[in-house]
């Protein structure tokens, strides 16, 4: 077939599928390389492996870099196949970082804020107490310098970030008593990973961070008394509702986190400009889409919670929750006048956020309060 019309094709017009076509020529049966049209490099497929903190197949978090791998591939014509592996089969949930940066694997999907004890800066690209929605991280870190800054917290360590999806607003979490005050939360032990937990132990109770795959475990086992984790959809797949009687919300601690790929940098070097473009798109696409998933699936999750399994929702008392903000500011600020790095990060997130927090007061925020007050229910 090295003499096929598709092989030979010079017009202009037809470049994009002329290199398609030379793809496959390559990659099937039209002949060797040097058969080709001279100039043209030899096409050659990559295969990559990523791991991942979450258990494999897992609802939601586990299938965003399932869908990253099939579009790359699609898109790719199998010249880039991307192998998911879930938390344990390669490395352990919280060897992510470590293995994408030593190289050991191409890549990674989880969460910035698992990586506080190498980088605590990392912490405001998965999310913050009383920091961004899903929107305005994505607008942050998309157009408002946030990627840049995330790619030099993460250069020294050979890695490039990409955001990988949006949980949406989370849950405060599950708890087997009522919070109705701070003196609840002391002692208590808790699943509660990044700056949150900060707040948390300041608060008087005492964070833990778990992967979420033994999460359940710990709760059945009494390792911990009260697990944050996602919201309804992903929550309700774990099961705690089967070790856990209260269900309380907001999620003030992380009201929009994304997740994140992670590139090793050796690795991305390596890939043509059309591969690397490939990579870039199918992650944003699944930024998105996760997103959507969430936006789509919680409700229902959450009626089944309560009209099926019992689960008793609370809303955490205003006071409680304000006292929560007011610990969240001073760790944040604590925490950026002792590291120059998070210093860097906390001054743009806080000019965003006062940015966007003035347009969302008259536009998001004002439109929710008037569409709730105008169903009766407020
Ligand atoms: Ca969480």
């Amino acid at each position: 077939m090295a003499g096929s019309g598709v092989c030979k094709t010079g017009d202009i017009g037809m470049k994009h599928f002329l290199i398609s076509g030379l793809a496959l020529c390559f990659l099937s049966s039209c002949g060797a390389p040097e058969e080709t049209a001279a100039g043209v490099a030899p096409v050659k497929n990559y295969s990559w492996s990523m791991v991942t903190t979450w258990p494999k197949n897992y609802p939601g978090l586990g299938m965003a870099p399932e869908r990253f791998s099939q579009l790359v591939e699609e898109m790719s014509q199998g010249q880039l196949k991307v192998t998911v592996y879930g938390a344990g089969e390669l490395v352990p949930a919280m060897g992510v970082f470590d293995a994408v940066s030593g190289g050991s694997v191409e890549m990674g999907h989880g969460g910035a804020y698992y990586w506080k004890g190498k980088v605590p800066a990392a912490q405001f690209f998965a999310g913050v107490p009383f920091g961004f929605t899903a929107d305005e991280i994505n607008a942050w870190v998309n157009r408002g310098g946030g990627l840049e800054l995330w790619e030099d917290l993460y250069r020294p360590f050979n890695l490039k970030p990409l955001p990988g999806g949006n949980t949406g607003t989370q849950m405060f979490g599950w708890f087997n008593k009522e919070i109705n005050s701070l003196e609840d939360i002391k002692g208590l032990k808790m699943r509660f990973p990044g700056f949150g937990g900060e707040v948390f132990k300041r608060a008087g109770g005492i964070p833990v961070n778990i992967p979420g795959g033994e999460l359940y475990t710990a709760m059945q086992t009494g390792t911990i008394d009260a697990v944050e984790w996602v919201g309804p959809y992903n929550d309700l797949a774990f099961g705690f509702q089967q070790v856990a009687k209260y269900y309380y919300y907001p999620g003030w601690h992380e009201p929009g986190s994304m997740l994140e790929f992670t590139i090793n940098i050796d690795a991305w070097d390596t890939l043509p400009p059309h591969l690397q473009a490939i990579v870039t798109t199918a992650a944003k696409a699944v930024n998105q889409d996760l997103l959507d998933e969430y936006t789509a699936s919680n409700n229902r999750a959450l009626q089944d919670l309560i009209e099926n399994h019992d689960v008793q929702l609370r809303e955490l008392p205003k006071d409680v929750i304000n006292e929560f903000r007011i610990i969240s500011e001073e760790i944040l600020e604590t925490s950026a006048a002792n590291d120059p790095d998070v210093k860097k990060v906390y001054d743009s997130f806080k000019t965003f956020l006062a940015e966007v927090k003035g347009f969302h007061a008259i536009a998001e925020d004002a439109f929710v309060e008037a569409r709730t007050n105008s169903d009766g229910d407020s």
